[in-house]
């Protein structure tokens, strides 16, 4: 456990271009009106179905008539065969290849604009590209706008998708998953629900609290998980996690976490999350907040923070999940935790598999 590791990730590509502050999405119109004059002109958003009723919330998004808009469900976390069904409709509804993809929403919507724009350019299926460096071609020019702040999907080079014929729950990771250009306005996130802010915001929290306790250093992706950890630490412990400023500061803490991890690898809490989602639906953000609930034993000082945290905006995390699983369910708990190797071996060593044994690993998933 004493040793430092390299990651192996050297070489790292950002976001080309990002701006943030309050009122910055009104810089679309006239990004877009760049863009138009390159090639034919049609733009397509990819907008959060919350936004459906509440457009007039976004003000004005520089929309012209041949543009298309896709509202994108939010109840289920992406599938790989959603992604393609968005795909085949645009075939239909929507011919040729616009000169922009917009994502407008949360992680899920994010992620699907990056699915979509990596689609038009390599074609083929969601699920050819699950996994690492696959895509063969820079998507569609993509702009990531974020309306809810956490996951750091903005920043990141993946878009995680479930492939439900295999079970699969992995992203296209790849240089071109990266937006080419973000904007981060904290007006957009004042309408999310406090649970979900709080469970979003934490995802970023957590990503670093693994990332920093792991084996494996890389000197940039701590600075950025340092200064993740110290902001998301300064929203959730004051009085009013959703102020003016705490949104503008847990933006700033998605972002810089978002690329903290993409030079790192997250540890614990992430693979029994996946658990949760991948055997109980439960969505990402919140499955993270129930792991904590036994993760005492492995990230202690983290765990009080955590709970201090919760208390303190009188957030409620779901307990008793797990009261009336079987065997079955808890031995597929299981097997859909342990093969997240990377992970559990930043977290644990090379010991993992002897450290999480079925009875160990019951025994955690019992406390929550
Ligand atoms: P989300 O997209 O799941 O949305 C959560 C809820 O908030 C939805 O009901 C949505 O409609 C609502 N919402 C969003 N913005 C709102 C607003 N401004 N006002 C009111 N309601 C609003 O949100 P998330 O937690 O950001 O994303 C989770 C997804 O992100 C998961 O699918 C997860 O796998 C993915 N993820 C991706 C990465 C990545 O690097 N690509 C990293 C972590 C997680
Ligand atoms: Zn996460």
């Amino acid at each position: 456990m004493n040793g430092i590791l390299e990651t192996g990730i050297s070489k790292v590509h950002n976001v080309n271009h990002y701006s943030i502050g309050e009122g910055s999405i009104s810089e679309l119109p006239l990004e877009l009106s760049r863009l138009r004059k390159k090639s034919n002109g049609k733009a397509l958003y990819l907008v959060d179905e919350f936004f459906e009723s509440n457009m007039e919330k976004l003000g004005d998004l520089g929309f012209i008539d041949e543009d298309f808009i896709i509202y994108i469900q939010t109840k289920e976390e992406p599938t790989t065969q959603y992604v393609n069904d968005i795909y085949q409709t645009l075939i239909e509804e929507f011919p040729g290849e616009p000169c922009v993809v917009v994502g407008i929403g949360g992680g899920i919507t994010m992620d699907c604009a990056k699915a979509i724009s990596n689609l038009y350019t390599n074609g083929g299926k969601a699920e050819d590209y699950q996994g690492w460096d696959l895509l063969s071609k820079p998507g569609v020019y993509k702009i990531g706008i974020p309306t809810i702040s956490g996951t750091g999907a903005e920043a990141t080079r993946t878009c995680v998708m479930t492939n439900k014929a295999n079970g699969l729950k992995l992203g296209m990771n790849s240089d071109y998953s990266v937006f080419d250009r973000v904007i981060m306005d904290p007006k957009l996130s004042s309408t999310v629900p406090r649970n979900q802010f709080f469970y979003t915001g934490m995802d970023a929290y957590i990503h670093c609290i693994e990332s920093i306790n792991g084996l494996h250093k890389n000197h940039i992706g701590r600075a950025f998980a340092r200064e993740t950890i110290n902001l998301c630490e300064e929203v959730f412990l004051s009085e009013d996690m959703m102020s003016d400023e705490n949104r503008i500061k847990l933006m700033t803490a998605s972002y810089l976490g978002g690329c903290s991890i993409a030079t790192s690898y997250v540890g614990l809490i992430h693979p029994f999350s996946a658990g949760l989602s991948v055997v109980l639906d439960i969505h990402h953000c919140e499955a993270n907040c129930i792991v904590m609930r036994g993760m005492k034993e492995f990230y202690p000082k983290e765990f009080d923070v955590f709970w201090q945290m919760a208390h303190k905006q009188n957030i409620q995390i779901p307990s008793g999940i797990t009261k009336s699983l079987n065997n079955h369910q808890f031995d597929q708990l299981y097997d859909s935790m342990i093969i997240h190797e990377k992970p559990l071996f930043n977290a644990l060593g090379d010991k993992f598999k002897e450290l999480l044994t079925r009875g160990k690993v019951k025994e955690i998933y019992e406390l929550m």
